[in-house]
């Protein structure tokens, strides 16, 4: 009988491997090796989107990419706060119709920020 334990990335016998480090007949390893290098799209580390950014993207392609942990999406990297991005509470928003006060505002937010 033909043995189906083959993997299919290395050509190595599996049948001895634990169904843990199996990918069907295939390492894990190996099946996980050819998917990094196939050109898919890089998902969202915070929420799994699919973001526009191809894995073959060099970083300083893209926004959003923290150097260490990944790929995020536009809106998890706007929500971030550590990203050199200025959060401004609603209310301040809401609280200051006039945009010249609201930009006085946002600056002084920007300050006080800075002197943290
Ligand atoms: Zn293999
Ligand atoms: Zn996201």
């Amino acid at each position: 009988m033909e043995n189906q334990f083959i993997c299919q990335y290395c050509g190595k016998d599996t049948s001895n491997v634990e169904y843990d480090y199996l990918s069907g007949y295939n390492h894990l390893g190996c099946a996980l090796e050819a998917e990094m290098k196939s050109d898919g799209f890089d998902h969202c580390i915070m929420c799994g989107v699919e973001t526009p950014y191809k894995r073959s993207t060099h970083i300083d392609m893209r926004i959003g990419y923290i150097e260490g942990a990944g790929q995020l999406c536009s809106k998890c990297y706007n929500r971030g706060s550590n990203h050199n991005h200025l959060a401004i509470p609603e209310w301040i928003v809401e609280n200051y119709p006039n945009d010249q006060e609201l930009g006085a505002k946002v600056r002084e937010l920007y300050w006080a920020n800075k002197n943290l």
